[in-house]
């Protein structure tokens, strides 16, 4: 009867899962907004060290992941998959709930995942800094903890309203060396834009990659690094994939639903990916499903479009689901799940059917994120409330034994404002009209 199942380190995956190769059809390219051609590594490689943009555009199955990376990797790695028995007790339900915990991280989550490996190819080709955006902070904190292990410096454009509400996420960067500023900030012709519209600008994610790809174009040394969306990104998360795979293995058993929060899209595809491949051999068949915040609905309520992946339309022009890239999402206390677009490698595979997705409201997320604390014992991040409450709606509704796995893509234990918020009735659910969604896709490129 285990509750923890654990890897030996011995077991830490070698290989990263490339899923396109497998695919039906390949995903569309990203393309140059003036030329609309699609981009070649000539155009990314003011941003990105030569490694990540292969990587960007692979269709290889495997990519190996060096030894360097996974010497940090063994920090934390393999992460533990619990049986969530007691949640099961609480609920009264004959399903059984596995959750792949990644909140075992040195920062929390389960964004050194890829921070480690961006720091470590940046180094490797003579990069000096980084720069980068964060929403609720794990993103930025994992990037600073990976570039102390690389020696690289960073500067980190945090979103305002996470700024002003997560100080000690801001201390963590400092901590591990990093420089943070409020987003939007004077430091950058973008931000500066922004604030003498907007002087109250709660920031957003698109505003803040807007600041970092500005800095980083403008200097030879410097490179940026973006936590989520990305090819490389979902590529290198497919660790907990994989780990979750062998763990369930071990106690015989094959996921009937997955269930994953999507913020970017990086740590549910790291965790389903494995599990897909695995599907489209005949070899299990798992319901597959996103959840999203009712705040920022990408998949339920975007438009599967080309748009920019910053608000300033820096970036080459992604085909994602998308709110456009202008939309400023309501500051609920899942900030890291605020950004407007999704992974474009994600949403092809949203058309192709490959999943399903819902939405919810942050307070159905954070009832049950308190029934996991209270049953488990772990405080989980905002952001993965989402994927617990699909998951005890699952548990809930199950007439038969089933098996659930989710992704506890983080620990809480800085989001403390937020249950505050949410234990003394404060918290509200806030409606997206359907006028404000129309009004910012109008102004798609
Ligand atoms: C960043 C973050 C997310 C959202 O990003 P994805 O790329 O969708 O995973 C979700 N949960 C936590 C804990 C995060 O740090």
């Amino acid at each position: 009867m285990e509750t923890k199942i654990l890897l030996d380190e011995s077991r830490l995956p070698g290989r990263w899962y490339n899923v396109v190769p497998d695919l039906p059809a390949p995903p569309p390219p990203p393309l140059h907004p003036a030329t609309r051609e699609p981009v070649g590594p000539d155009d990314l490689a003011p941003l990105f060290p030569a490694e990540l943009i292969a990587q960007e555009a692979s269709t290889d199955r495997h990519v190996d992941i060096p030894e360097e990376v996974r010497e940090v990797y063994r920090l934390w790695r393999p992460t533990p998959l619990i049986r969530a028995r007691r949640l099961e007790r609480a609920l009264d339900t004959p399903a059984r709930i596995y959750v792949k915990y990644e909140g075992v991280s040195p920062v929390g989550s389960h964004k050194p995942n890829t921070a480690v490996p961006q720091a470590y190819y940046n180094a490797r080709a003579g990069v000096r800094r980084l720069t980068t955006e964060t929403g609720a902070g794990q993103w930025g904190s994992a990037l600073a903890f990976a570039c102390a292990q690389f020696g690289l410096d960073l500067d980190v454009w945090m979103v305002r309203a996470s700024y002003d509400q997560k100080p000690y996420r801001r201390s963590m960067m400092e901590l591990y060396g990093a420089r943070v500023h409020a987003s939007p900030s004077t430091a950058t012709a973008s931000g500066s834009g922004i604030l003498a519209e907007h002087p109250d600008s709660p920031g957003s994610l698109g505003i803040a990659i807007s600041e970092a790809v500005e800095v980083a174009a403008a200097s030879d040394d410097t490179r940026y690094a973006l936590g989520s969306v990305l090819n490389h990104v979902l590529l290198h998360q497919t660790v907990i994939g994989e780990e979750a795979l062998e763990q369930l293995a071990l106690v015989d058993e094959t996921p009937d639903v997955i269930v994953g929060c999507t913020g970017g899209g990086s740590n549910f595809a790291g965790l389903f990916f494995p599990f897909l491949r695995e599907k489209l051999a005949g070899r299990m068949d798992p319901v597959i499903r996103a959840v999203e915040p009712a705040a920022c609905p990408t998949f339920t309520r975007g438009r599967y479009a080309y748009d920019f992946g910053d608000t300033a339309g820096f970036t080459p022009l992604l085909k994602m689901h998308t709110l456009g890239h202008e939309f400023v999402p309501d500051p609920i206390h899942a900030g890291g799940l605020r950004y407007h677009g999704m992974a474009p490698l994600l949403s092809h595979m949203y058309e192709l059917g490959l999943f399903d997705a819902v939405a919810k409201p942050q307070r159905e997320c954070f009832e049950a994120g308190v029934l996991f604390a209270r049953t488990e014992g772990i405080v989980p991040a905002p952001e993965p409330t989402h994927a617990l409450a699909a998951a005890v709606e699952e548990a809930r509704n199950a007439t038969s034994e089933k098996v659930i796995l989710t992704a506890l893509c983080g620990h809480g234990h800085l989001d403390m404002a937020a249950y505050d918020r949410y234990l003394s009735g404060e918290m509200r659910d806030l409606d997206l009209s359907v006028d404000r969604i129309e009004a910012s896709l109008s102004r798609l490129p």
